[in-house]
């Protein structure tokens, strides 16, 4: 009789073992454990019907390629820089202050619009720098440039000061100038005029 013979759980397995033939097993088991785990080798060696060890031989080390997920991960970008663009077209358009940069991530890729610093892929990138550069350059010039030209066009016509220096200041006075006399001049309501 054995059954004074005390039998050990395999930490792998969980088979029961004397501790002797416990002690050949687990080294094996744990191995074949370990290999389970890869289910390349397994398939291959259930095939082959063997045990035998690919020691060294391991394809493992091969660089997978991560394709999948920066096409998924340009994609959610390309979607954001959209968003964004509609975003920022809608606030310039409203004069509201621009949104915030919307991709916390970095793309390197991506192109950076030298007008609202924010960043687009290629694609969004093209079209809205133009479009921003567009809004940009009407926003700056707006008030100082149309000011400008309507003070030389005042200036030309007035001529009271020819060595006057043209300042902004003088200029925004020269455009408001200019506004009060088009709305003197030109009377918009239909019963004034005969
Ligand atoms: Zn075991
Ligand atoms: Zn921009």
């Amino acid at each position: 009789m054995d059954g004074n013979q005390e039998l050990f759980p395999c930490e792998v397995c969980g088979r029961r073992f004397a501790a002797d033939v416990l002690e050949r097993h687990g080294p094996i088991c744990r191995k074949l454990f370990n290999k389970k785990r890869k289910p390349f080798n397994s398939l291959k060696q259930r095939l082959q019907g063997t045990d035998i060890p690919t020691v060294g031989k391991e394809p493992q080390s091969k660089p997978q390629p991560v394709r999948k997920s920066n096409w998924r991960q340009h994609h959610e970008d390309f979607i954001n820089a959209m968003q964004s663009a509609k975003q920022c077209t809608l606030a310039i358009k409203e004069g509201r202050p621009l949104p915030p940069p919307p991709a916390p991530t970095v793309n390197p890729d991506y192109i950076q619009c030298p007008y609202c610093k924010r960043r687009f892929n290629e694609t969004a990138a093209s079209r809205h720098i133009n479009f921003c550069k567009d809004q940009e350059s009407r926003r700056v010039f707006d008030p100082a440039q149309t000011a400008a030209r309507l003070a030389t066009r005042a200036q030309g016509r007035a001529q009271m000061s020819p060595k006057k220096e043209l300042t902004v200041t003088s200029a925004v006075g020269a455009l408001l100038q200019n506004r009060a006399l088009e709305a003197s001049a030109a009377p918009t309501r239909p019963g004034e005029l005969e």
